[in-house]
This record gives C-alpha cells, structure tokens and sequence, in this order.
C-alpha cells in the first residue's frame, strides 16, 4: 500500500528503530511510546486490522503473539508483565490502517 506509514517502514522507505524481522513481520519502537516500553509487531502483509483478519491468517496471528514474548522477554518485561493491544477501528483509537499489536510494559500500567 503506497501511503501505508507501516508498509513504508517494512520496505524501509522511512526509518524506524527496528528491533525484530523475518519473513512475516516486523516489530519496532512506538515513536510516540506510552509507556517505558512500547513496541509494535506489525505482519507484512497489509491486513487493515483485526477485524480484517481471515482464517487463512491463523498462523500470521499467532507468530505476531510469539514474536511480542520474545521482545518482552529481550527487553526485560517478561517478569514484571506486559501488556499486548489490537485497537480495531475509530472507536478504540486504531490511527494508523496496517495491523499491528502493540506491547507495553516497564511500568505499573493503568487499568484497561
Ligand atoms: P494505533 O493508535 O493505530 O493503535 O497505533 C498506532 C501507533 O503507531 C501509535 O502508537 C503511534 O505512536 C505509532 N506510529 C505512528 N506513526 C509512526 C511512525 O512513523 N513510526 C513509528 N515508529 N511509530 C509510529
Ligand atoms: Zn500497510
């Protein structure tokens, strides 16, 4: 998607604090963090949002999860815990059309 923000970080047409690649997704550093530790894990695939998701992409799902446990793990929040978000849609704040998961951690969070 050529005026997809996140597309355009995958394809490194913009630069982004990348912390994690293979061949399915990409995970990086939010560049507005809401919290000590604030990560995205994004799928290749341009897939809207959650709610877009077909079954085809079960696995795609799945390894985004595993991909955050282990960036939570290398970051040092895996004891301390974390928290994993899919904002879907306006209502819930979704700004940017490109699934993504997000992880916070590093601090005392507040209630969801
Ligand atoms: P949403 O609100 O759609 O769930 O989350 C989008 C997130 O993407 C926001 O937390 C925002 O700070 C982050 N974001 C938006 N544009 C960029 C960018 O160009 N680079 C990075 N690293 N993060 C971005
Ligand atoms: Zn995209």
């Amino acid at each position: 998607m050529a005026d997809c923000i996140f597309c355009k970080i995958i394809n490194k047409e913009i630069p982004a604090d990348i912390v994690y690649e293979d061949e399915e997704g990409i995970a990086f550093r939010d560049i507005e963090p809401k919290a000590r530790v604030h990560f995205l894990i994004v799928p290749k695939k341009h897939v809207l949002s959650a709610d877009r998701l077909e079954a085809c992409d079960k696995e795609l799902i799945g390894s985004l999860v595993l991909v955050a446990q282990r960036i939570a793990k290398e970051q040092g929040v895996s004891e301390t815990g974390y928290r994993l978000i899919f904002n879907v849609g306006r209502d819930a704040g979704q700004t940017v059309d490109h699934l993504h998961l997000h992880l916070l951690g590093g601090e005392k969070l507040p209630f969801a």
